[in-house]
């Protein structure tokens, strides 16, 4: 379903994506980890445009993209590129004057062009999905953070993307509201979605990886299953920084 080769990203003369290579299967969850400052978020925003990059292909549904140095894609492509991608960030990013079902009807009505009454049924179902249901009504400052993140996948649900990306969704979070989160992306992986996760949880990446990708320095070191990558592997950068987490 998404197919990278020989990504590369430059921020200036700072190479920070080396020739990525990568193929994800429609309904399987990747699980990328690797050091801080290592490229996992710029990987994640290159495979939704919001970041550019210098060179290499993304195929994505429909779409073959082929990046040049000094050749930008046009913008209506990008957007219709960006359409297929569902993104879950860090810190929710939720319109604060919107209660949470208007904050996932957003898109339905803006750029889907639904009517309000079809988009706030669809909202619904989703946050029910995301077990908030009872919280429709409320703005983001009267949910806890938890819940505020649930509403962010939710939201991103509600545009029925090919792939849903989250960077780091549950590292902005107090612990103890870590696991809800988890739950209900362990959910959406059971149930099929496509998922790629950067994320600091081990245990999710276990429990709920289809495929780990170990990223250092801007190239992929190793991929594997979770357990070829947890309890398997004899690369030496692998283990160093596995290592480093216990
Ligand atoms: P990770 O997600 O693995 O922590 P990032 O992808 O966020 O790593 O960053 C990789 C490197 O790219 C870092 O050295 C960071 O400083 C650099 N970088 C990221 N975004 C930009 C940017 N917009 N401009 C310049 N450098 C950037």
């Amino acid at each position: 379903m998404i197919e990278i080769a020989n990504l590369h990203k430059q921020f200036g003369k700072t190479e920070v994506l080396k020739g990525i290579d990568l193929k994800i299967a429609e309904g399987n969850t990747v699980c990328i980890i690797g050091p801080s400052g290592s490229g996992k978020t710029t990987l994640l925003r290159c495979l939704n445009l919001l970041e550019e990059p210098t060179k290499g292909k993304i195929q994505l549904g429909d779409f073959s993209l082929e990046f040049q140095d000094h050749k930008r894609i046009p913008k209506d492509t990008v957007i219709k590129f960006r359409q297929q991608t569902g993104m879950v960030f860090q810190g929710y990013n939720l319109f604060p004057h919107m209660t949470a079902v208007e904050n996932v009807m957003e898109g339905l009505v803006i750029i889907r062009k639904q009517s309000k009454e079809e988009a706030r049924t669809k909202a619904l179902h989703l946050l029910e999905k995301v077990g908030l249901k009872e919280r429709a009504n409320h703005y983001p400052f009267q949910l806890s953070g938890g819940q505020q993140q649930r509403v962010g996948i939710a939201r991103a649900m509600a545009m029925e993307p090919k792939v849903l990306l989250f960077d780091e969704p549950t590292s902005a979070l107090d612990p103890e509201l870590v696991g809800e989160v988890l739950k209900v992306m362990k959910e959406l992986a059971n149930e099929g979605m496509t998922m790629v996760v950067v994320t600091h949880e081990m245990n999710f990446a276990r429990e709920a990886a289809d495929k780990v990708i170990f990223i250092d320095k801007g190239i992929i070191v190793e991929e594997g299953t979770p357990q070829q990558i947890f309890e398997q592997t004899k690369n030496e950068r692998t283990l160093q920084f596995l290592n480093k987490l216990i």
